[in-house]
């Protein structure tokens, strides 16, 4: 199928539910995008910080753009002027210095905390009480130009349905206790970004508000290495 097809059908299979979609556009040519905006669709992800600025230039403005994989200190500069999310914040200094980029631009920038939840050594990402550490921390109350709007999570690359459920439904709860503790009445507080092209099913129903989609609508991507 083409990717204006299987865009459409994803689409409308995630609206009935209230999802967001993020087109996970990574390694994929700028007219592939360009065919899913398009389509209809206005927010994509990157997972590489080169590519990104590469690529934002030469599409359309209204683009909301996602950075969905793990970003460097030394990065964050680049994209401070045009990112609308970013869903990789795994640390108190990268938090940081994206407070101060973006203060640099006059703006505030949205962030998930991406939280361990995968049964995988690999994966970045805060674990549970380092989430609630880095939210109650005065280092994190003094930063004026950053905005936590959610949580993030990549479950573990398995086919088993019975543990992909319990790793999101484990986000989940996360995202539940800490909306009461620490957000309960900031409205923004309200994204769990879970659920790839092989479990984003799971994924919704277990709560998931956005999922971060590429294969299913752009084919697949060559493997690394
Ligand atoms: C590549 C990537 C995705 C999308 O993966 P697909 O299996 O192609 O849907 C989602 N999230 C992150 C963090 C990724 O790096």
């Amino acid at each position: 199928m083409s990717i204006t097809a299987n865009l459409l059908q994803l689409k409308k299979e995630l609206d009935t539910v209230h999802v967001k979609l993020i087109a996970v556009s990574k390694t994929k040519p700028v007219q592939d995008i360009r065919e899913a905006y398009d389509a209809g669709q206005r927010i994509f992800g990157e997972n590489m910080v080169q590519e990104l600025v590469e690529k934002q230039p030469q599409l359309p403005q209204d683009i909301e753009w996602h950075l969905i994989g793990h970003l460097q200190t030394n990065k964050v500069k680049y994209i401070a002027p045009f990112i609308s999310l970013i869903h990789s914040v795994d640390s108190l200094k990268l938090l940081q210095e994206i407070n101060k980029q973006a203060e640099k631009n006059n703006r505030v920038i949205d962030c998930l905390l991406q939280v361990y939840i995968a049964d995988e050594e690999t994966k970045y990402g805060l674990g549970f009480d380092e989430v609630i550490e880095l939210l109650r921390s005065e280092d994190f109350a003094a930063l004026k130009h950053v905005r936590i709007t959610g949580l993030m999570g990549i479950a573990t690359n398995t086919e088993n349905p019975k543990q992909l459920k319990e790793e999101f439904y484990e986000l989940k709860t996360l995202f539940d206790g800490i909306k009461q503790s620490f957000f309960r009445k900031a409205d923004y507080f309200k994204e769990i970004s879970m659920g790839m092209s092989a479990d984003y099913k799971i994924a919704i129903e277990q709560g998931s508000t956005m999922v971060r989609i590429g294969s299913t609508i752009f084919g697949g991507r060559p493997k690394k290495g």
